[in-house]
Parts: structure tokens; sequence; C-alpha cells
């Protein structure tokens, strides 16, 4: 039976020169190593076959297809260069927020406060944020167990949890305001250090990669109405089309990714959307069963994988 592996790729990047510093990032030298082992054990999933499969016209390929989540800087610089000198493809999935409000998506900059300040005083300084705006928090800790346990420490991996599980989607970009200017010297990060820009978008268009939508800021899906998700996924879907211009699928991948984070719902604005397959981030191989439920693909994160851990830097 053929096996299609949809490898995970966030930050790749020589070295941790730029927000967010040293959170988890792939190193550069790791993503070559890793695309030879790929080319050596699986081989790549051809562009067309991987259109042809999602259209119906043919069975699962064989091999991996590269995907890349949030529209990073680093895609443009760093895995761009390197698929091309490969004749590889990707499929990249862009946040379309920053975009449209050029300012950084609570994700990232939690990513960036966790790279350079110690989570001991983030969490420290986060709880006297929410003690003081109590309103804040919807109380809906539906999914506590999302991150798990974590190399980088108990205090990481609960002070992302407060954020984006516990704080009403709607006032973590305030909280965060108030966290930063709290922390003395901390710089927020720009969106022109974080993102892609659209110029770069484009070439990138022109090199045959393709893109599919990440909604617009970047929410738990499942924790919005249902026209909460139908307006995070008709924006960014409609936005890439528009920005990337005709594309042979309409993809699109779910913030965060576990089953828990989409719902029937989700999947019928994807539907009434146009999209044509939709990728979470449950770890599995798309092959027999997982191949027929085009709106819950799994993705393996690259970790999983031989030269894929990840390097980190935490203070
Ligand atoms: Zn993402």
């Amino acid at each position: 039976m053929s096996e299609m592996h949809a490898v995970m790729y966030h930050y790749v990047r020589p070295s941790p020169d730029r927000p967010p510093h040293g959170y988890y990032h792939l190193a550069l030298d790791d993503f070559r190593r890793q695309l030879d082992h790929f080319g050596k054990r699986y081989g790549f999933v051809d562009r067309e076959a991987f259109v042809g499969w999602l259209y119906g016209e043919r069975g699962v390929p064989d091999g991996v297809v590269l995907t890349f989540d949030d529209a990073l800087v680093d895609h443009y610089e760093w895995v761009l260069p390197e698929l091309r000198r490969r004749d590889l493809w990707g499929l990249f999935f862009v946040p379309t927020g920053p975009f449209v409000t050029d300012r950084p998506l609570p994700v990232h900059r939690i990513h960036s406060l966790v790279g350079a300040v110690p989570a001991d005083s983030l969490r420290h300084e986060l709880e006297a944020v929410l003690d003081a705006n109590p309103a804040a928090l919807d109380g809906a800790d539906s999914v506590a167990d999302a991150y798990g346990e974590q190399s980088s420490g108990a205090a990481v991996s609960e002070f992302k949890r407060l954020l984006n599980f516990v704080v009403s989607p709607g006032d973590v970009q305030a909280v965060l305001d108030r966290l930063e200017r709290r922390l003395d010297g901390y710089e927020s990060p720009s969106v022109d250090d974080y993102y892609l820009s659209t110029e770069e978008v484009e070439e990138m268009v022109d090199a045959g990669m393709l893109f599919g939508a990440h909604s617009v800021t970047h929410p738990v899906l499942s924790r919005l109405s249902p026209e909460g998700q139908r307006d995070e996924i008709t924006s960014s879907v409609a936005w890439v089309a528009e920005q990337v211009g005709p594309q042979p699928v309409s993809t699109f991948a779910y913030p965060y990714g576990g089953r828990e984070t989409f719902t029937d719902a989700t999947i019928d604005a994807l539907v009434d959307a146009g999209c044509d397959a939709a990728f979470t981030t449950e770890s599995g191989v798309i092959a027999g069963k997982t191949a027929s439920e085009p709106f819950a693909l799994p993705r393996r994160d690259c970790n999983e994988f031989d030269h894929g851990g990840a390097t980190f830097d935490l203070p």
C-alpha cells in the first residue's frame, strides 16, 4: 500500500539571530540532512501526483510532502533556496492576519517572549496581568492538556497554555501588550522581521510552491462560534486566493491542529469556502482510512524523523 508522509516544519534557520531567538527551530544544516535522508529513504511526492490524488484522479502517491506553517520569513530566506536547488516544491500555510493588520500574531508574540525572557518570569508577570484583568479569562479551560509535558519545562507549557487556551481569544493581544510593558527592555517583534512579504510570496509561487490558508488570527478554531470560525476561514482562504493567484488546489491547515481544535462546523465552512483538503497536526501517515478523510489529513512533525530534532537555547 502506498504511503504519503506530510512532514510539518515551522522555524528553519541557521542561527537564532532574530525573533524568536532561542525558541525551538530546526537548524538549517539539519534541514539539509533531513532532505537528503528523505530523498534516499522515501522519495518526494511529485506536485502533479499530489494534486491528482486530491482530485480523486489517482491513488495515494508514495513519498514525502513538505509543509511549512505560519508564513515565516525563514521559508523565503532559507527553505526556498534549498528547495530550488533540489527541484522540490513545498506547501506553505499562511495565517493572513499580519498581512492585513501589520501586527504579529499572538502565537508568535508568545514564541518571541519565550525565546527571550526566562519562563518563570513570564509566568509570574502573566499571572499579575490576569489578576488585574480577570475579565480576560473565559474560564473555558477545555483543552488543558493540549501541550502536555515539554522538554522546555512546565513553566513554558503553562505560559503558552494560559494564553492560547484560557485567555479569551479577543483579549489575547491586549493581555500581551500589558505583559510586554512590564518587561523592561523587551522589544516586541515586527511583522517585517517575522513574516514573508507579499513580494516574497509571489516569488515563491513563481518557483512552483503551493500555498494554503491557516486562518486569520491563528486561534483554536473550536473555541470560536460557528460564525467566528467561518469568518476566519473565508477571509484567509480569500486572501490566499487573491494574493497567490490561481493554484491547482485550495488547502488549509488548522491552527495548533489537534483533533480537538476543529469541529464539523469548521469542515462545513472549509467546504463552503471551496477548500479541497485540510491538514491537522495529528501524527500519522496518509494511507488507507486516513487518505479517505481529506479534511483531517495527518502530518508528522519533522522531529519524528532523522535529523529533525529542534535546536533551542531558552533563556
Ligand atoms: Zn500555525
